[in-house]
């Protein structure tokens, strides 16, 4: 057995708290098997969210340990070397109830770099971007973000400026600037990946590249972007 201690918040019903429970812990139990461990076992007022269990919805983005992590693909005896296991709601978002938090920011900022390709006027065939092609290598892994939110968590500069775009937009807004069927003056247009909120507030502490659970890198996304604002 291990002790799970997980942060719990519910709006007008009581304040934050961190509440412990006994999960048993097997070889490939993982954070979310323990939860749901512990919402059949122990107190089924427990709120998580997940869906797919393979770390494709990106729903258990959480924080274990204070680092952010994909509950469906942590093991918890990975975790439990001291024998207990902290889980706390991702941070940089409102808190709905314990470990779920309100994504609709997160999503209101990836909406904000217009996160599609902008296609020049009267183009309507797909196009064919062969796999080898060079531009396509540059994009390369970007396009398998499952917008978890775990960059956003961890990022130090939304904390400090709400406004930030965040790490998995400017991420989102370098595939489709680099994407060859972009339109000349898409530049232009996300004007807000430049600015003020946009890639510049970026200080390259990369803790969103450390927490991916991808394993992607806005954070070079994200000094391509600016190589590119200064160079053209
Ligand atoms: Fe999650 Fe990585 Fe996408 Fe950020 S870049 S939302 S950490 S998958």
């Amino acid at each position: 057995m291990t002790t799970l201690r997980v942060r719990r918040f519910e709006p007008g019903v009581h304040g934050q708290r961190w509440d412990s429970f006994e999960v048993p812990l097997a070889e490939r139990t993982t954070v979310l098997d323990a939860l749901f461990y512990v919402l059949r076992r122990h107190d089924r007022s427990l709120a998580f969210r997940c869906a797919c269990r393979a770390a494709m919805c990106g729903s258990c983005g959480m924080v274990v340990n204070g680092s952010e992590r994909l509950a469906c693909r942590t093991p918890l005896a990975e975790v439990a070397v001291s024998g207990v296991v902290r889980v706390e709601p991702l941070r940089n978002l409102p808190v709905v109830k314990d470990l779920v938090v309100d994504i609709d920011p997160f999503f209101d900022k990836y909406a904000a770099v217009e996160p599609f390709v902008m296609l020049p006027p009267g183009i309507h065939a797909p196009a064919e971007i062969p796999a080898d092609d060079p531009t396509r290598q540059q994009i390369g892994e970007g396009l398998d973000c499952i917008t978890c939110g775990a960059c956003y968590s961890a990022c130090p500069m939304v904390a400090v400026d709400p406004d930030y775009l965040g790490p998995a937009q400017l991420l989102r807004a370098f595939n489709v600037l680099e994407d060859v069927r972009e339109r000349e003056d898409a530049w232009q247009v996300r004007a807000e990946v430049f600015g003020r909120h946009g890639v510049w507030r970026c200080h390259a502490i990369s803790e969103c590249t450390r927490v991916c659970p991808k394993d992607l890198d806005p954070a070079q996304a994200i000094r391509r972007l600016k190589r590119r604002a200064l160079t053209g």
